[in-house]
């Protein structure tokens, strides 16, 4: 079988979506936390496993000998997301599956972000188990899905100066994850996936200007007015912190990805950022 976690996250769902295409529904399992989320999955006879990183009872004989298995990374920062990935680690050795992907992030990034995915490749390549790092670079969504600030101020505001990220979108993510899951040569690589052409902010804001037909500006700050910015808007201020400490991390160039790994495993050119924001625009 093949076994996707976090199934009914945006990434999830879109993995499943396209493993679908390839595979019949039966020989796919979504591990979810809350089974009503599941529904429309269930629906179309994929199988419904339930089971949370925080409980590792839940994992047990969910995996069988020789399944191909995607962890998605957890997004509680604050739950110990190591120990948790450790947890789906674990149970997979113990069945003995013949893949166990996992969504990691860039190998040059340094912010504190990217501590828990050098931690987890750590534990992966600790536990004997064949892995494959699908490094993932940053999505174009994580600049689309929330304009509403940009639009209100007509500015995009962010503290990586004249730094590029090498962003594709989440569906060419789970492109490659499929790719990997239905394919075959897999076993104990690493992928540095990014977009194909990599862009700066002031290209943000002049995409946006254009599709808008408003002037959007960029207005570069520093990473400590950013976090206050960003406090002030109601985000936790550790979260706050660790954002801003991202645009640190695009400034010296560590989200730009220039392997070609990205479209080389999905087959076809990564979604640039203005279809994204043309997709944003028209929601
Ligand atoms: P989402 O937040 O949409 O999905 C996270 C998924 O993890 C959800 O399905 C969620 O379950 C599941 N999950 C969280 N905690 C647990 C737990 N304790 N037990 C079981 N499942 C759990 O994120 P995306 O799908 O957009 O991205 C996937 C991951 O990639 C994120 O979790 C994060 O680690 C990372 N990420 C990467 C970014 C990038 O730009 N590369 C940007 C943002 C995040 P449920 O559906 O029940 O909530």
């Amino acid at each position: 079988s093949i076994v996707v976690t976090g199934a009914t996250g945006h990434l999830g769902r879109l993995v499943v979506e396209q493993l679908l295409e390839k595979v019949p529904a039966g020989e796919v399992t979504a591990v979810v936390r809350d089974e009503a989320k599941a529904a429309s999955f269930a629906a179309r006879g994929v199988r419904i496993a339930v089971a949370d990183y925080n409980t590792p009872e839940s994992f047990d004989s969910l995996f069988a000998a020789g399944d191909k298995v995607l962890l998605i990374s957890g997004n509680e920062f604050d739950k110990g997301r190591v120990q948790q990935h450790q947890v789906v680690i674990d149970a997979a050795k113990a069945a003995g599956v013949a893949l166990l992907a996992y969504t990691s992030a860039p190998g040059p990034l340094k912010a504190a972000l990217a501590d828990d995915h050098r931690g987890t490749e750590q534990a992966l390549r600790a536990s004997g188990v064949p892995y494959t790092l699908l490094r993932n670079g940053w999505y174009n969504e994580n600049y689309t899905e929330n304009l509403g600030p940009v639009l209100e101020h007509n500015a995009v505001v962010q503290a990586a100066g004249d730094g590029r990220v090498s962003s594709a979108a989440r569906a060419d993510y789970a492109g490659a994850a499929v790719a990997v899951l239905t394919g075959e040569g897999h076993e104990n690589a690493t992928y540095e996936l990014g977009g194909d052409e990599a862009w700066g902010f002031a290209e943000f804001a002049a995409e946006l200007s254009r599709q808008t037909g408003k002037e959007i500006v960029y207005n570069a700050v520093s990473v400590e007015d950013l976090t206050g910015i960003l406090a002030g808007a109601g985000v936790p201020g550790p979260v706050a912190a660790i954002l801003a400490g991202v645009d640190a991390s695009i400034e010296k160039g560590e989200l730009v990805v220039t392997s070609g790994d990205l479209s080389r495993l999905t087959g076809r050119p990564t979604t640039p950022l203005a279809d994204s924001i043309a997709v944003a625009l028209k929601g």
